[in-house]
């Protein structure tokens, strides 16, 4: 018996999924997994759970799971679907990594899909669920892809043992093969239900010219909707939490809210904002030096139609125009605020994944009265969340990727394009309410030869050292075999077991006859480091770190490692004099005995100088990136935070004044640093080299044939220790180590040494 309130249930009425709700019923009921496709926007997450829910899922005791690939979709459905259902939230609730409002009596649970997949981990039939639904599915992140696999099993255990368990995929595309056509992981190919959708057109027009900043372009195209076009919410999609905080204070500086009546609040998130931009706000008084540099060039737009770039583009002149200021400096900002300053206010909205609940719910709720709707946001409005009365898109193209380099191990992000798929779905959000308009930040030429069609999913994009390290947690030796819908591939499980193996994570289990040999199991030590929430060679140092009070020193190590570029390193002498005056509380460099120790002593004495408010002047000083410093502590915060949870007697605090660490401490962070880079060892080459060339010595590594030098930017570099150990191998017109910390012979076990005695190439 639900009682749902009339203007719920007028809503719901709306969606196109309520007119199928028997239909998938009765798949549902009759098959053990169903797949479930329909446009974005079509009710699949808000209703499914409700069907589900009236149809008696949750009674027994039992829960309704859903998973979700973004925190936001977990945390602001749950929320959703118990107003509609007129439940509290100790019956309808969420789950995510850190946070949640689970009860006893919890019905509808939605969870982040790493928070199922831990679970999983401890209860490997999930037994307190009578139906999972995997939601995103089309996102292919890889806990979804593994929770698939993994599901796909119990459903059958569940079955036979008479507890069934349903499972419903659920994805925004129909470009649903891969699950459907995958023998291994469906025997039977599950039913597919499409939802029809209604669908307003949309109008795609391109960019004639693809201007890399595209932040800025994608401020000017907004501020051109808002003041030449008729009313309509605009959706604008960025890559990251920063991006989209710069341009909502631009757009909102550009276009101020004006109180019309005093019962209305200025957009609360202000305060938060302030929080969330205090690390620009350090960051914009570094700039204002360099702005104030700039003379001011009054520079007056012409008048532009939106509409004249269109589809296929065939006249330049005016975007020419636009795009003519080669160089747009931070003026243009100002300017375009000034020229459009009578326009109506403008109601800007954030919108990414760490958003305060609060802060996400406010992009339902209608804009104050006489206010243009226009929300900031990551891909997060890609599929995952539907913003009500989005008429215009202004697409940067662009997407923030994890990118994993296979043979040196380092990942990072970057921001690359998007897929042509993913565009796609970016444009329909314009065509929900109304005919719409999508403006592309880039040209069709560029959409056309750049953009790949489809994503890759996550599985083959990404490092599967971490993957094969918690299935091995979870039991499953033989990744090989295991059922993904999209199998990363054979080389790179096999070289992300050796590594393990090396890291002493995974036994080394002798070759037996016809055995491809890749079935290691878990070490007591690997199954330790499953438990940590990075990479396996930081995991490893952060698991031998329990003692001599190191963890927070690797911890912040960690954090510093993890951070691109921490270290402004512009020529060998700038170096040499920041090694020599870096400065940790007081204490100077007794010896530096290598880059990771240089890393941990910047952030120790920049963190320190910080509390002394002096961090700006340090990292000018001591040239460090004040803002690589900010992000090693946000890593560094939620690593303790972490640890904590998962070792609450350790109680670790993020100790602002740290004190460098002693001689003995520094040394064993040194072999810390080797137990995580065991398979990075390099040797110097012993051979006398031609007197008449003046040549740096070379080093031998285990991954490469030839030898290669020491980067100039290494503290070591001229030193040249015969036994290192390198974070990365780094190529520009030649081949260089970087990242080099010095180590003893004896620290080394005798596989590593054997590794590079004479450089030959690991297996
Ligand atoms: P799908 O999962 O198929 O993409 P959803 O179930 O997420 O669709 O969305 C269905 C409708 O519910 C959309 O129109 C969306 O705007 C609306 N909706 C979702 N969450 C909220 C909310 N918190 N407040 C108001 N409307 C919402
Ligand atoms: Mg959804």
């Amino acid at each position: 018996p639900v009682d749902r309130k009339p203007e719920i249930q007028e809503a719901r009425l709306k969606l196109p999924i309520l007119a199928e709700e028997q239909i998938i019923m009765e798949k549902i009921n009759e098959n053990h997994v169903v797949l479930i496709a329909g446009e974005t926007g079509s009710g699949k997450t808000t209703q499914v759970p409700q069907f589900l829910y009236e149809a008696g899922y949750a009674r027994d005791g039992k829960m309704i799971g859903i998973t979700e690939p973004r925190r936001v979709a977990a945390i602001s459905m749950a929320k959703r679907v118990g107003e509609e259902l007129n439940l509290s939230c100790d019956d309808v609730s969420y789950l995510i990594r850190f946070e949640g409002n689970v009860t006893p009596t919890t019905k509808i649970k939605f969870m982040t899909d790493g928070v199922l997949l831990k679970e999983v981990q401890s209860d490997f039939l999930l037994n307190k669920y009578s139906v999972i639904i995997l939601d995103e599915a089309h996102e292919r992140s890889v806990y979804t892809d593994i929770l698939m696999g993994l599901l796909s099993r119990v459903v059958i255990l569940r079955n036979k043992r008479g507890i069934p368990l349903k499972l419903i995929i659920m994805s925004a595309t129909l470009k649903v093969e891969d699950f459907t056509e995958n023998t291994r992981l469906f025997k039977i190919p599950p039913p597919v239900i499409k939802v029809e959708s209604r669908q307003f057109p949309v109008t795609v027009h391109f960019n004639k010219r693809t201007n890399p900043d595209y932040l800025k372009e994608a401020y000017r195209k907004t501020c051109k909707i808002h003041t030449q076009l008729p009313d309509g919410g605009i959706l604008i999609f960025l890559t990251g939490q920063q991006e989209v905080n710069t341009l909502v204070s631009k757009l909102r500086k550009a276009f101020p809210f004006r109180k019309v009546n005093k019962t209305i609040d200025k957009p609360d998130d202000q305060d938060k904002e302030k929080e969330d931009e205090e690390d620009e706000l350090n960051l914009d008084r570094v700039m204002q030096k360099v702005k104030k540099k700039k003379k001011e060039t009054p520079l007056s737009l012409p008048e532009i139609n939106l509409d004249n770039y269109d589809v296929a583009p065939n006249d330049d002149t005016e975007m020419d125009i636009l795009e003519s200021d080669e160089e747009p400096d931070e003026e243009d900002w100002e300017l375009e605020g000034m020229k459009v300053s009578n326009a109506q206010p403008l109601w800007v909205l954030p919108l990414y994944s760490v958003l305060p609940s609060r802060e996400q719910a406010k992009v339902f709720q209608e804009p104050p009265e006489g206010c243009r709707l226009c929300v900031v946001a990551t891909n997060v409005a890609e599929t995952s969340l539907t913003i009500p009365g989005v008429k215009y898109v202004v697409d940067s193209g662009k997407v923030k990727t994890k990118l994993y380099d296979k043979i040196t191990g380092v990942s990072g992000f970057a921001i690359t394009w998007t897929s042509k798929a993913a565009a796609d779905q970016r444009a329909g959000r314009a065509g929900r309410t109304s005919p719409g308009h999508c403006y592309r930040l880039y040209s069709s030429a560029v959409f056309n030869d750049e953009f790949e069609g489809w994503t890759v999913p996550e599985m083959q994009r990404r490092p599967v050292d971490e993957l094969v390290l918690q299935m091995k947690s979870l039991g499953i030796q033989r990744v090989v075999n295991f059922p993904f819908p999209s199998s990363p591939d054979l080389a790179q499980l096999k070289s992300a077991e050796q590594r393990l193996t090396y890291l002493g994570a995974l036994e080394r289990t002798p070759k037996k006859k016809g055995d491809d040999g890749w079935v290691g199991k878990l070490t007591p030590l690997g199954e330790a480091m499953a438990k940590f929430p990075v990479a396996p060679r930081f995991a490893k140092m952060l698991c031998l770190s329990h003692q001599h009070n190191l963890m927070e020193y690797t911890i912040t190590l960690v954090a510093a490692l993890s951070i691109q570029e921490l270290l402004l390193n512009d020529n060998e002498s700038q170096n040499k004099s920041r090694n020599k005056r870096l400065c940790w509380a007081g204490q100077g460099n007794s010896k530096l005995l290598g880059d990771a120790m240089v890393l941990l002593r910047s952030v120790g004495a920049a963190e320190y100088a910080n509390s002394c408010g002096k961090l700006e002047e340090f990292c000018s000083e001591h040239k460090i990136r004040l803002k690589g410093i900010i992000e090693a502590r946000k890593i560094r915060i939620q690593l303790t935070n972490e640890i904590n949870l998962l070792n609450p007697e350790l109680n670790l605090p993020v100790d602002p004044k740290l004190k460098p660490p002693t001689d003995i401490q520094a040394k064993l962070l040194r072999q810390i640093v080797l137990s995580g880079m065991l398979d990075q060892v390099a040797r110097k080459v012993d051979e006398p080299q031609e007197s008449t060339v003046k040549q740096r010595p070379l080093y031998h590594t285990p991954l490469l044939d030839e030898t290669v030098q020491v980067h100039s930017s290494s503290v070591l570099y001229k030193e040249y220790p015969e036994w290192i150990v390198y974070q990365e191998i780094y190529q520009t017109n030649k081949v260089y180590l970087r990242g080099i910390t010095a180590i003893e012979p004896e620290w080394l076990p005798v596989f590593a040494k054997s590794l590079c005695r004479v450089g030959v190439p690991m297996e």
